[in-house]
């Protein structure tokens, strides 16, 4: 745990009792101050005064005449109009309102210790980036910690130490709340319009995002140009170095051009340019945990984040080739007499499942559980790539018609359509679970899901090999 002082003997207020609520209220107390809690749900209360936390309503305005400092959880609306009542109180007696990311940053800087930040940042990849980044740092020998959005939570990691890598995964909630943001390399992957709402639509939405690149001045950025918020960013960027050196730009889908780094996919290869120069290239084939476009557009973020952090090509594609990926995105779970097995049982919509079907040739889709919005119609273009389509759950009607005449078959639950896409299965063919819905209907979550494809799977593959 990282302790957070400069609160010492202070009451402060911790909004929201979840896993990064209680670290943020375990870190104050290890600083010295006195943290107040307060969270909507009874349950999440009693666990903190159980804790030994003093718990309070914080939605009034008593409790808040000695308070100078409110730390609010990503998950709790902070925005008007509909900020939650106890930020508004805050907001009322003058307090300032911020977040374990902010006080993460604080506490780093505070410890005097030499380390160097990396926080990644955008709408998809994320977790998978910040993964590859800390896998490459690991198999290269070089100290560091993951946490944030992925694995531990920043005031979780341990006390940082002198030439150590800390490489954060954050959400735009995150960013959107701290106050201080202080990463000394910043990557923005790209942007979609989810989360619209919480953001007060697109602007603020990017607003959130683009912080990170404003505060704390960064001494390098990598920003993926994919998409026009990224190329608006890029070209936004102030860059104080003289050689231009501080810009990475990043693409999976075009050859870039012009001065400064770039990093982009040339066919099958990474490839980094200096300028006019050729640098680097890398078969991103051999990266066998890093399929698809959407990957490459990841590959090539880890890359600029690991150059900037003076790793040398070979070392980089070293440990990307022995990236084991992540469980539930496009996930190699086995293969028998020349048919794969694959779970992206985190594709729980459309845009995800997208991703999948553009990863593979010939496709046994299992698709299917709580529908979402607008179904698989904007994945029409794709289904002639899906050899048949094994439909499961709640959405498998509509499925079936958004299909009509494609190859597909009602199947009701995961493992007949597993029994049936494995035994249709020809070699050269991929069965993916992409379910393009949640997964309520018959499984806790996407991770039970994916489980129960994963060890199915294996079963089969066992038993075929
Ligand atoms: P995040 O942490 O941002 O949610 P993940 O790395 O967990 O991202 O990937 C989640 C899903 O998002 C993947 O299963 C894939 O469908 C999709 N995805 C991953 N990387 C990208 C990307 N660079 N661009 C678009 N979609 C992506």
């Amino acid at each position: 745990m990282i302790a957070v002082r400069g609160y010492e003997g202070r009451r402060v207020g911790v909004l929201g009792l979840g896993r990064s609520g209680l670290a943020a209220a375990r870190a104050l107390r290890a600083g010295e101050a006195k943290p107040v809690l307060w969270d909507d749900g009874e349950a999440a209360r009693a666990a903190a005064e159980a804790e030994g936390f003093a718990v309070e309503d914080l939605t009034r305005e008593k409790p808040w005449a000695d308070i100078p400092l409110l730390v609010v959880s990503p998950g709790v609306p902070h925005l008007p109009p509909a900020a939650h009542p106890a930020i508004r109180a805050a907001w009322a007696a003058g307090a300032l309102v911020d977040n374990d990311v902010s006080l993460f940053f604080r506490a780093v800087q505070m410890t005097g210790a030499r380390v160097r930040i990396v926080a990644v940042t955008g709408s998809n990849g994320k977790s998978t980036t910040t993964a590859l980044i800390d896998h490459v740092l690991g198999a290269a020998g070089r100290p560091r910690q993951m946490g944030g959005n992925i694995g531990r939570g920043v005031l979780d990691l341990d006390p940082p130490a002198d030439g150590e890598t800390i490489v954060l995964e954050l959400s735009s909630y995150q960013t959107d709340l701290a106050r201080t943001l202080a990463p000394d390399v910043a990557v923005f992957l790209n942007l979609s319009p989810d989360h619209l709402d919480r953001h007060g639509g697109l602007g603020g939405y990017f607003a959130a995002k683009r912080r990170l690149f404003e505060l704390g001045a960064p001494e390098a950025l990598v920003i993926g140009v994919d998409d026009d918020f990224g190329r608006f960013l890029a070209a936004a960027t102030d860059d104080p170095s003289e050689d231009g050196a501080r810009l990475t730009r990043v693409s999976a889908g075009a050859k870039l051009k012009g001065p400064g780094r770039a990093i982009f996919m040339n066919r099958n290869h990474l490839t980094e340019w200096d300028g006019a120069k050729q640098a680097a290239a890398f078969d991103l084939r051999e990266a066998k945990a890093l399929p698809g476009a959407h990957n490459h557009q990841n590959a090539c973020a880890a890359w600029a984040a690991l150059r900037a952090l003076g790793l040398g090509p070979k070392a980089i594609e070293a440990g990307m080739r022995s990236f084991p990926g992540l469980p539930h995105r496009l996930e190699l779970v086995g293969e028998a007499k020349g048919v794969r097995f694959v779970n992206d049982s985190k594709a729980t919509n459309a845009d995800a499942a997208e991703k999948a079907l553009l990863t593979y040739e010939r496709i046994r889709w299992i698709a299917g559980g709580v529908p979402k919005e607008g179904g698989i119609a904007p994945l029409a273009p794709h289904f002639p790539r899906v050899a048949k389509a094994y439909l499961i759950g709640e959405a498998a009607p509509a499925f079936a018609e958004t299909l009509g005449g494609h190859p597909h078959a009602l199947c009701g639950d995961l493992a007949a359509a597993l029994a049936l896409a494995a035994a249709e299965a020809e070699p050269g063919d991929v069965v993916l679970l992409s379910p393009a819905c949640a997964s309520f209907d018959q499984f806790r979550d996407f991770e039970a899901r994916g489980d129960a494809f994963r060890e199915a799977a294996r079963r089969i593959v066992e038993g075929g090999a």
